[in-house]
């Protein structure tokens, strides 16, 4: 049975992907977790040059507000020398106080918009530099992991192309069995040790033995239900 043997070998290619991804340890999932972080934070700090925006056109506002207001505030008190009777000076008075009070209030917002910027521009630095952090920190794990892989990337690539042409000839239900255990316990079929299964070590009966080793079916632990095969 063809796919037999090609099942059996696709166990041996994933072995040796195995071990070749185990060397490079945690550094691609580290990468990756870096990266993410990374993308988050720029992010934020998009967020925050959007709202650093916002209230910088603000504060022009404001203070274009408080120019008109601190000229009409010269121009009220140079009419004051001007009036002609009491009635005239009270309206001024009563205009010059709006404008204090106006002026008042715009420099209250002003100082709330000054802190605020103040605030979002050190949120901004402090974000960068944990970009910055980041950055070299990924710079570091990727030079480390090239290096692991220079080692082996020819080798890698030959399995992964192997394991690909061995899937397409896999019987589809047999192969998302051999998926299922593969994700779970990082490998996806087991070679019988002795009269034992090879993942789980439980004696297995003869007539169990005698039928795997004629490779006419495919068969699984009764204890750990992995497709067993024998390695001659
Ligand atoms: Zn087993």
């Amino acid at each position: 049975m063809a796919t037999m043997e090609n099942l059996i070998s696709l166990a041996t290619v994933d072995e040796e992907i195995r071990e070749i991804e185990s060397s490079r340890g945690d550094l691609p999932s580290r990468i990756k977790k870096l990266e993410s972080e990374k993308e988050q934070i720029n992010n934020e700090i998009e967020k925050l040059t959007v709202k650093l925006t916002e209230l910088s056109s603000k504060e022009t506002e404001l203070n274009r507000s408080k120019q008109d207001c601190d000229s009409n505030l010269a121009k009220y008190k140079d009419q004051l020398y001007l009036v002609k009777n009491n009635k005239e000076y009270d309206a001024l008075n009563t205009e010059i106080d709006t404008v204090k009070t106006q002026l008042n209030e715009i420099s209250i917002t002003l100082s709330d918009i000054i802190e605020n910027k103040k605030q979002i521009e050190e949120d901004i630095k402090l974000n960068q530099s944990t970009i910055d952090n980041n950055s070299e920190k990924l710079d570091k794990y990727s030079s480390q992991l090239k290096n692991l892989m220079s080692d082996n990337e020819k080798e890698y690539k030959n399995l992964t192309l192997q394991k690909e042409k061995l899937i397409g000839t896999i019987d589809e239900s047999i192969l998302s069995k051999y998926n299922v255990m593969l994700n779970a316990k990082g490998f996806g079929a087991a070679a019988i040790v002795g009269d034992a299964c090879g993942a789980c070590y439980t004696t297995l009966p003869t007539q169990l033995i005698t039928e795997i080793k004629q490779k006419n079916e495919y068969k699984y632990c009764p204890s750990c239900a992995i497709l067993l095969y024998f390695e001659e």
